[in-house]
């Protein structure tokens, strides 16, 4: 086999979020690194589309959070601006055929969860409490005794909160992770509805002005000089359990340490010489599936208080979350113009990935319609994703798994670093924190003399 190209001390394989924040701290630390990235753009699942040079459209994720302080200093440090206050988000629940906007009148009132729901929130918040510091730090480390084997499912069931998550929880771990409680780890579950609710102000949705993707932009050209775009890595080689480099569409590239920031199954597609106990981890991760359409619309269909809208499993109807991201993200389009995204997840994204385009833009337009008939049937464009692997679930156990991996510093391959959203708290606070663990495990490794 030949070698074709500059020798880089560390290849990192993904230019998604984790990819990215590990170029980037990499290059920042002055070491020599190369960014492959098989599509033709970077940012992954945290990717902008810009749609008739002016709408911004965020293909995956939406939202970041006040507690998300990786992304926070990240963004600082980019000189992407994070409004705050004037750009909250207002929240809504579909429930019986009308909208009930989350706030303290409705909460009172019993018009978004029953009271018995809210008596088991109150139980379960006086449980937790003690725990508050554990749950608002970046690391989970020390909430690893909640990442049993269950779901959350499971868990609610075992502590009294079955209501609390048929009310609001389900629909809180739909909207966040794309995927029901009983998909999702117990601690992952837990992670979420504590910080949804009971974290109160410390917990505030946040969004670029233009985006999600603003933020991946800048990152991605802060890495543009070791990026090469369009380029799939299809193995990572391991001689006597020493990385050797990849192979690339151009042949071997050679390195002294490979980070490989792709999701789980591609890790484990093209890394064939991981430790069986490793690939025996990897092998349990599972994502939400979600089907993704994007508007662009005259006007708001909805007003302003119901601009992210929340609904419960409604059989027949594949709509889990609804949201104008033209509140959370002011300049994501021009004056005037809505940019409304819609998401069916889980079993309802399987039946919509089924359809074709067309098809698919009339059913998820009669939705919103049956609750915003302001919504127009023709739209001044669509985008339509379809995302198999969404967001990782963190099975029961995995989370202590990766924590594990990660601090034995991934053994039975030297050089190899994995990092990715599924090594954290998936999102994209998650993968960032991932990446750049990965970066500090990489340059420790190499100035250690392993390279
Ligand atoms: C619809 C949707 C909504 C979401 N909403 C939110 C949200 O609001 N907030 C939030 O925090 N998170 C959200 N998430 C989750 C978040 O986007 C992800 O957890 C995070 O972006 C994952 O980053 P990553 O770097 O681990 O993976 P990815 O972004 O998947 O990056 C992996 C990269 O590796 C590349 N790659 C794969 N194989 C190869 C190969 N062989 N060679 C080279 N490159 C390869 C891929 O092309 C990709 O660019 C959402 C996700 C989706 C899909």
């Amino acid at each position: 086999m030949a070698i074709v190209t500059d020798v880089k001390k560390v290849i990192v394989i993904g230019g998604g979020a984790a990819g990215l924040a590990a170029a980037w701290t990499l290059r920042r630390r002055g070491i020599d690194v190369a960014l492959l990235e098989a599509a033709d753009h970077a940012g992954g699942r945290m990717a902008g589309e810009v749609v008739d040079g002016c709408f911004h459209v965020d293909v995956g994720a939406q939202i970041f959070s006040t507690t998300h302080l990786i992304t926070l200093r990240m963004c600082r440090e980019l000189g992407v601006e994070l409004p705050d206050s004037t750009a909250r988000a207002a929240v809504s629940i579909y429930r019986k055929g009308r909208l009930h906007e989350v706030n303290l009148r409705n909460v009172l009132s019993c018009k978004v969860a029953s009271p018995k729901a809210l008596w088991q929130a109150f139980k379960l918040a006086r449980m937790l409490r003690r725990r508050r510091e554990d749950f608002l730090a970046d690391d989970y480390a020390r909430l690893l005794d909640l990442d049993t084997r269950e779901s959350l499912d499971d868990y609610g069931r075992t502590h009294d909160a079955g209501e609390l998550l048929k009310d609001l929880g389900e629909i809180l771990t739909i909207s966040l992770t794309l995927s029901p409680p009983e998909r999702i780890g117990a601690l992952y579950g837990v992670l979420i509805l504590w910080k949804s609710l009971f974290t109160g102000s410390a917990n505030r949705p946040l969004a670029p002005q233009r985006g999600v993707g603003a933020f991946a932009r800048a990152l991605a050209g802060a890495c543009a000089d070791d990026t090469r775009l369009a380029t799939p890595v299809e193995r990572v080689v391991v001689e006597d359990g020493v990385t050797k480099g990849v192979v690339a569409k151009d042949g071997f590239l050679e390195a002294d340490a490979v980070i490989c920031a792709t999701t789980a199954p591609d890790a484990l597609r093209i890394i064939p010489d991981l430790p069986d106990a490793i690939r025996h981890s990897l092998g349990k991760i599972t994502y939400s599936r979600c089907c993704h359409v994007v508007f662009g619309v005259d006007g708001h269909p909805l007003p302003r208080r119901h601009s992210i809208v929340m609904f419960p499993r409604i059989p027949g109807y594949s709509l889990a979350v609804y949201c104008d991201s033209t509140v959370m993200a002011p300049l994501s389009a021009p004056p005037g113009k809505g940019l409304i995204h819609a998401f069916g997840v889980d079993d309802d994204s399987d039946e919509l990935f089924a359809l074709s385009d067309d098809e698919l833009e009339r059913r998820v337009i009669a939705e919103i319609r049956t609750f915003a008939p302001a919504m127009p049937e023709e739209t001044l464009f669509r985008r339509i994703y379809r995302w198999k692997e969404a967001v990782a679930l963190a099975p029961g156990g995995t989370m202590t798994e990766m924590y594990e991996l990660r601090r034995q510093r991934y053994p039975g391959v030297r050089g190899l670093f994995l990092a990715g959203g599924y090594m954290d708290v998936p999102g994209v606070n998650g993968a960032l924190s991932s990446g750049i663990n990965a970066a500090g495990d990489a340059e420790r490794f190499l100035t250690e003399g392993g390279g």
